[in-house]
């Protein structure tokens, strides 16, 4: 029987549940606004670096694309809400160890490096196995329908593939609240926002790596934009973060150190007296 007591601890859990899943649009949905739109800003301004450097000489993402990127964005804001929310209970619980204060910077620093590379792990996985004949056209089809990626591509999934990119989060979570690992709230933050920025530096169109990147052992471990670029006009790629998956399981594209050189090589070669690009 409901009590007085126990409606009002229910009004209370279920205002808790709305408030956390309204927070968790808000979040994910300006993450994306404002990473794709301070990007799609910066290219803009920066026009003719953008334009020299960019990918697919050949190709524009139509209008229509654009449209069903940003449609298809808002389904993922709603599953990144949900699984937000289901974070946010989990700590209130105490399933979900998250420490918001008290954290120094090694463990951020630390906490973050592993998340980062346990999700790196996870995408590169998770994206072969959806590239399977099985499951390309049930979770993964939707993303490539972008053959010329824009910033706005970054959330560009189904449904499904919304909830397998987002799944890592909590498995990840759980798993290191299981072995005792309270997370810090910064080093989720910072890998939250990584994640963001690079998905839309991925799918930028342009690159935006420095030339010779490539050719720095320093640096060649971090894919750069032409890296995910190729995997939607050509396959290939299946790596995130950095590029060491696909070597490891031979699936890098053989022409991507190649490809990278040409694209940033081209600022150089529009010096005076150089041959022009053709045009499209
Ligand atoms: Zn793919
Ligand atoms: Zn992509």
């Amino acid at each position: 029987m409901i009590t007085p007591a126990t409606q009002s601890t229910l009004d209370y859990a279920l205002s808790r549940v709305a408030d956390h899943f309204m927070f968790g649009i808000y979040f994910d949905l300006s993450r994306y606004l404002i990473a794709a739109g301070v990007l799609t800003a910066l290219l803009l301004v920066f026009r003719g670096f953008a334009e020299t450097r960019r990918i697919q000489q050949g190709r524009r993402a139509s209008r229509a694309d654009y449209t069903r990127e940003l449609l298809s964005s808002m389904r993922t804001v709603m599953v990144y809400a949900v699984v937000t929310l289901a974070i946010l209970v989990g700590r209130e619980t105490g399933v979900i160890l998250v420490k918001l204060q008290q954290a120094t910077l090694w463990t951020i620093v630390w906490q973050f490096v592993l998340i980062v590379l346990a999700h790196d792990a996870w995408f590169y996985w998770a994206h072969r196995a959806m590239h399977s004949k099985r499951l390309f056209r049930a979770t993964h089809l939707h993303h490539h329908k972008s053959r010329t990626p824009t910033p706005w591509t970054a959330y560009s999934f189904t449904m499904t593939e919304a909830v397998i990119e987002v799944a890592f989060v909590p498995i990840f979570l759980f798993t290191t609240s299981q072995l005792g690992i309270a997370y810090a709230g910064f080093a989720i933050l910072f890998f939250i926002w990584h994640q963001m920025i690079r998905n839309v530096m991925a799918h930028a169109g342009s690159e935006l790596f420095p030339a010779g990147w490539v050719d720095n052992p320093w640096t060649d471990w971090i894919a750069t934009t032409t890296h995910h670029d190729l995997h939607h006009s050509s396959g290939h790629n299946y790596g995130f973060y950095f590029t060491w998956w696909d070597r490891w399981m031979g699936t890098e594209h053989p022409r991507y150190r190649e490809a990278f050189r040409e694209v940033t090589s081209r600022g150089r070669a529009a010096q005076p007296g150089a041959v022009a690009e053709p045009a499209e």
